[in-house]
């Protein structure tokens, strides 16, 4: 599989170190906030990577995404809520959890969190092992990693050593390329902050640290084979890791870098700090489905940027519903004639699929060639119906292309499962059908239109009511 790599700028034939397994790290949520769409963006993204490599390639996964759970954001946030950091980062937990599942994501094999005991530890130890090296400085209680020491800084974001100050020093987790200078590892305790003690001094680790520790330490030694985030990850974040992991080891950390282009809306980049933001939440509240945004989200390819608009949206909800339409009418299509040239055009169009994808993860590509497969489908049982062989070939096919998308198994899961509790919509059943025997034919309505703007629609019948998916 051909894929793009930050760190050459170039397109590269990727293949595991061993062959056989991808060690990968991804990094996960900061966990102060629910996860909005342009985090979904990414972690999405990264999903179809894995799937192509597991599903496609045939690779084995050792994949690692973490959780921030102790940071700048995570901090103030959790003082602001007046609740401990764990308790508070455990809820937002618990919303990523729902969400991921809600956007058919694959659960990956590791979801360290930082602020467990052995990651911290793991951090201080190499903190410890970058100063036997020679990388680090104490100032004030805090351990500063020396950027002078390592001539290769910034090689990940391409950085000009013209413009950096030496032995000006940066404390927040955040900051600008133009800001490049020697960063925090382990910051002093502060008042009212949580601190832990495990041979830095009293204090907590630098959003840094958190991730090259735990990569390294859950998928062994560098280089690992592939690490990914978004593309406002590269500075510092990503630069600061190959600074800390390669310092404190000596070995380069991470063979690949993949980073995913912004979801941005109305030309901004949506960010919880600039408070632009739709969470999973919002969409479904304007009545769309998990599965509409996932098509959307995957539906430009990842190194490019992407604007949000409930407009797109629905297109991306009506081009999957044509999928999805397709598939039901292959379903009940069996009775026609066999198409000779079939097997042969549904084994083409496999062919083509793979190469979109191991091209740099094509994934627009890649729907090009099943909306066309379609197309041409829908002509041929227009012209004499469809044999059940046939059939079953076009159906095995499009089952492919989706362990790599991922998408229409999720619409399906959804078709079959409520939004919400069945209970509730049958007991808004039997309130219509009182009503309406009653002769209040506007309160029956009235539930009639409610349950439709939440995603279900009624069919009366002599048999009573039954409730269907919009
Ligand atoms: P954070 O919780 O801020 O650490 O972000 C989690 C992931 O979402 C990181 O990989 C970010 O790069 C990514 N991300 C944040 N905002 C966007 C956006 N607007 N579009 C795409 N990815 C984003
Ligand atoms: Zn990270």
């Amino acid at each position: 599989m051909r894929l793009f790599n930050t760190l050459t700028r170039t397109e590269e034939d990727f293949v595991p170190a061993d062959g056989k397994t991808v060690r990968m790290y991804t990094c996960g949520l900061t966990v102060y906030a629910r996860g909005h769409i342009g985090n979904f963006r990414t972690f999405i993204s990264l999903d179809v990577l894995r799937r192509a490599l597991r599903h496609q390639e045939g690779y084995g996964m050792r994949h690692v995404m973490n959780f921030t759970d102790v940071d700048d954001k995570t901090i103030n946030a959790s003082q602001q809520a007046g609740v401990s950091l764990r308790e508070y980062t455990d809820r937002y937990i618990q919303a990523f959890r729902e969400d991921c599942a809600a956007l058919g994501l694959e659960s990956v094999e590791e979801n360290p969190r930082a602020t467990d005991e052995a990651n911290l530890k793991a951090m201080v130890d190499m903190i410890g092992q970058l100063t036997a090296r020679g990388h680090t400085y104490e100032s004030d209680g805090s351990t500063y990693f020396r950027i002078a020491t390592l001539p290769e800084y910034g090689k990940l974001a391409r950085l000009d050593h013209e413009g950096i100050q030496a032995g000006a020093r940066v404390d927040s987790d955040e900051y600008d390329k133009e800001d490049a200078r020697d960063f925090v590892l382990w910051k002093a305790t502060k008042e009212g902050e949580p601190t832990w003690d495990y041979g830095c001094g009293p204090g907590r680790p630098g959003w840094h640290i958190e991730c090259s520790a735990m990569a390294l330490r859950l998928l062994g030694d560098g280089p690992i084979d592939i690490h990914g985030g978004g593309i406002d990850l590269i500075f510092p974040h990503h630069e600061n890791e190959i600074a800390q992991a390669e310092g404190a080891t000596g070995r380069q950390f991470s063979r690949f870098w993949v980073h995913v282009e912004f979801l941005k809306l109305a030309h901004e980049k949506m960010s919880k700090s600039l408070g632009n933001v739709y969470s999973l939440q919002d969409i479904i509240d304007r009545g769309f489905r998990p599965s509409s945004l996932r098509f959307l989200l995957i539906s430009v390819h990842y190194r490019k940027q992407l604007t949000f608009s409930f407009d797109i949206l629905a297109q991306a909800d009506a081009a999957l519903t044509r999928l999805t339409d397709f598939l039901a009418r292959l379903e009940r299509a069996t009775e026609g004639e066999a198409h000779p040239a079939i097997a042969e055009r549904v084994a083409a169009a496999r062919a083509e699929f793979r190469a979109m994808i191991a091209s740099d993860l094509n994934v627009p590509g890649g729907l090009g060639v099943m909306f066309e497969l379609l197309r041409e489908m829908n002509a041929a049982i227009d012209a004499k119906g469809m044999s059940a062989d046939d059939a079953a070939l076009i159906r095995d096919a499009f089952e492919e292309f989706d362990r790599v998308l991922g998408v229409i198994a999720l619409r399906r899961a959804e078709d079959s499962a409520p939004p919400f509790p069945a209970d509730e919509i049958d007991a808004l059943i039997e309130e219509r059908r009182l009503a309406r025997r009653n002769r209040r034919f506007a309160r029956a309505d009235e539930i009639r239109k409610d349950l439709e703007a939440r995603g279900i629609l009624l069919e009366d019948s002599a048999t009573g009511t039954r409730w269907k998916r919009k």
